[in-house]
């Protein structure tokens, strides 16, 4: 049995990565619409991962014998007029899962289940990597964003990232 506490934040988790798969969705078709394709491939491989770690959750709680209660995901709360607001975007949404994470760890702490921190070990390295991700990201923006033959050839760099499954397996 978990915490109810803990329960109910890993349950609403599952909603959080679900609704980060759509925000980068989002972020991906604006990015398609500019006729940047690596870009929009760079973030469709991101909605992907959060598809994953939706569904780590969800059979954390499963392999737990703990009720799965599925939430209606958000509308993509994000205005794109230009790229930097989807990069931005994107860093600020990493900022705000890593609070999560770091909520649930707490919460788990605070009750002695060690289980569920050492099923969110693996969640607090990924989130140190996802902002790393979106800081460079910005970085490379400001410095060639504004020179078009540079901006094609970062398009390029990120239209060569393929989609690899998450390295924990529940
Ligand atoms: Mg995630």
């Amino acid at each position: 049995m978990l915490n109810p506490n803990v329960h109910q934040l890993l349950n609403s988790q599952i909603n959080k990565e679900f609704y980060s798969a759509y925000l980068y969705l989002e972020i991906s078709n604006y990015f398609e619409e500019r006729g940047l394709d690596g870009f929009a491939n760079w973030y469709k491989v991101q909605a992907q991962e959060e598809r994953d770690h939706a569904m780590l959750f969800y059979t954390y709680l499963q392999n737990n014998n703990e009720k799965v209660t599925l939430e209606a995901i958000d509308k993509p709360d994000v205005t794109l007029e230009k790229d930097m607001d989807a990069l931005t975007a994107s860093l600020n949404h990493e900022l705000y899962v890593t609070s999560l994470i770091n909520d649930i760890y707490a919460a788990a702490y605070e009750v002695k289940d060690f289980r569920t921190m050492q099923f969110l070990d693996w969640f607090v390295k990924e989130q140190g990597e996802e902002e790393e991700n979106a800081n460079d990201l910005i970085s490379k923006m400001e410095l060639f964003g504004s020179d078009p033959k540079s901006l094609y050839m970062l398009n390029q760099e990120l239209g060569t990232r393929v989609y690899t499954a998450p390295t924990l397996v529940l």
